[in-house]
């Protein structure tokens, strides 16, 4: 069977099983279009039938999570765990606390985290969990309440070889201290590396707050730099202002650039003198409020509700660093109109298919998510590997790790690009680098 007929029967296969899974599905056809050229040099990939299961979760957990409200009234949400592929370590990936999360949205960051995670070239495989539960405007008790009851069923199903989850959207230090604590009670003893993301007192990294948006900003430097250029002196747009987009805005700054624009759910700043990071880490780090509150320090900085003109702002560099599909193709032409030359995702799937081909096809250089913004889970693996050994890094060790892993990723995807004849295409080359280690441990391990 020819590689492309192959590929689009299982696509084909997984609109008919996954119905409703539009993110899910999204995903998957993304990575699997691109993974045509390695059918075609690799047709015992296609008798071992490696993507049908590779597109399948290995193991899927949907539970009930209850809990109290300060008032005493009795709350539900559901919790989820996608284990998706074990084949190159344990399960490894973020916990969301949105109340948009569903079953497709944890499937399709799930399948992103198998690759990503291979690309980091460190020992773990692809999970993602989370729940609808919505941590805005909660105590922290109520946090506190609610990561307790999510642990009492998801202890069953970690473990430091196991499943090790992290943060993501709506988990930071906070929650995951909750976590731990609970998974250490109930489990009676202290195993450090069933979670990462702990604080420095208990197991923690350093570096790993900083990690994702550090990281990203170096797989862009690399990519910059490739290209003859650098962040010096350009203009920057960043969406967000949550743990990646902090970090990205302080090592651009770091690195020359004006970041002028910031945004959160509600709406965006633009600061044409560049960000005033310390103001923004005040809001959001420490009082928990809403980006608009800038303006009470900056009162020369403008801000508009909603989130999507903040991609009007012209730039030289976006990187989008909140949430999935946040680019669309409108956003993506007005992008390309203002003369966006570098757009490298911060978040999980920000820009749809139909932006990404508009910023391909108008030769902008582009960072996809899986390679961009490894880094958090590459500082993940480092965090595993210090409570292994009962030892910590120094800020300058991991730092110095982190910036050779990303560098390492921006050239392999370029190098696997190159080797399958899509020169330039990051996109396709990260697919490619990301899928083959993962696809010659599942040769070697049988039909499991
Ligand atoms: P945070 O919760 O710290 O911040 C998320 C930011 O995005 C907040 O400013 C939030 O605004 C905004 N946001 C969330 N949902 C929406 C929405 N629907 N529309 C507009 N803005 C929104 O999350 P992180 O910074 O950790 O994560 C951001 C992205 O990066 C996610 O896609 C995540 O999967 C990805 N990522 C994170 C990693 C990590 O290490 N943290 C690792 C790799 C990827 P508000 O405060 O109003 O909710």
């Amino acid at each position: 069977m020819e590689a492309k007929q192959y590929v689009d029967g299982v696509l084909k296969e997984i609109n008919k099983t996954n119905p409703g899974e539009k993110e899910f599905i999204d995903a998957a056809t993304e990575v699997l279009n691109s993974l045509v050229p390695v059918f075609d040099k690799h047709p015992e990939f296609m008798r071992a039938a490696l993507l049908e299961r590779i597109v399948e979760p290995e193991r899927q957990i949907i539970f009930r999570v209850p809990w109290v409200d300060d008032n005493g009234n009795v709350k539900v949400n559901r919790g989820f765990r996608v284990q998706f592929n074990s084949a190159i370590g344990p399960y490894k990936g973020g916990l969301r606390l949105h109340p948009s999360v569903n079953l497709s949205i944890v499937k399709f960051l799930g399948f992103e985290q198998i690759f990503k995670n291979s690309l980091t070239g460190l020992p773990i495989g692809g999970g993602k969990g989370g729940s609808d539960f919505n941590p805005k405007g909660k105590s922290d008790n109520e946090i506190m309440r609610f990561c307790q009851s999510f642990m009492a069923e998801l202890y069953k199903y970690i473990g430091g070889n196991m499943d090790v989850p992290a943060g993501d959207i709506g988990v930071g230090g906070r929650e995951i201290g909750y976590l731990y604590g609970y998974y250490k009670k109930l489990k009676s003893l202290s195993e450090q590396a069933v979670l990462t993301g702990k604080g420095l007192t208990f197991g923690g990294s350093l570096a790993r707050t900083e990690a994702t948006g550090y990281g990203l900003v170096y797989f862009t430097d690399e990519m910059l730099k490739d290209n003859k250029t650098s962040f010096e002196g350009k203009t920057v747009v960043i969406s967000g202002s949550g743990n990646v987009a902090i970090y990205a805005t302080q090592k651009a700054q770091e690195l020359g650039a004006k970041v002028v624009a910031l945004s959160d759910s509600n709406g965006y700043i633009y600061d044409e003198n560049g960000i005033n990071l310390d103001v923004v880490k005040e809001i959001k780090e420490i009082k928990r409020g809403r980006i608009k509150e800038y303006l009470h320090s900056v009162p020369s900085a403008k801000y508009e509700d909603g989130c999507k003109n903040i991609w009007k702002i012209k730039c030289d560099i976006a990187l989008p660093c909140a949430t999935q599909e946040e680019i669309d193709e409108e956003a993506a032409k007005i992008l390309v109109q203002n003369g966006v030359k570098v757009v490298a995702e911060g978040a999980n799937m920000p820009s749809t298919l139909v932006a990404i081909d508009v910023f391909q096809s108008n030769n902008v250089l582009f960072g996809p998510a899986k390679a961009a913004n490894a880094g958090g889970v590459a500082c993940s693996a480092l965090e595993m590997s210090q409570n292994s050994m009962r030892l910590s890094w120094t800020f300058e060790e991991v730092d110095e790790k982190l910036q050779e892993i990303m560098k390492n990723i921006y050239h392999n995807a370029k190098n696997a690009a190159h080797e399958y004849g899509h020169e330039g295409n990051i996109l396709m080359g990260a697919n490619i680098a990301g899928f083959m280690k993962v696809a010659e441990a599942m040769m070697a391990q049988g039909i499991v």
